[in-house]
């Protein structure tokens, strides 16, 4: 009798604490998202931009798209949209061809 008392304890004791846990790990999470989150919301730069009809591969704003290696950087991290991202490879492609961007590398 005594041991499944013991036992009970213990699974209470035991629950709690991982609600705890759980609870934390959430708010540190929302911290953490916090933290690496500005409040202000990521707009196109070229919906934006109400001349620009379509990107232009000598325009000098696609060096703001490509990292230090040449990569194309993600219209996640740029909040680009999907439509003008895709305008946006093309021309950063054309201006690599042209030798107005780098190729990936040194
Ligand atoms: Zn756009």
């Amino acid at each position: 009798m005594a041991e499944k008392i013991e036992e009970v304890e213990v699974v209470e004791k035991v629950a709690p604490t991982t609600e705890e846990k759980e609870e934390k790990t959430t708010a540190d999470k929302k911290k953490f998202y916090k933290q690496h989150k500005s409040n202000k919301k990521k707009v196109c730069i070229f919906c934006e931009d109400k001349n620009c009809k379509f990107i232009d591969y000598k325009d000098p704003r696609l060096k703001k798209f490509v990292t230090e290696k040449g990569k194309i950087i993600p219209s996640r991290q740029t909040g680009t949209c999907s439509r003008h991202q895709r305008e946006l490879t093309v021309a950063i492609k054309r201006a690599r061809n042209i030798a107005l961007l780098p190729f990936s590398g040194d």
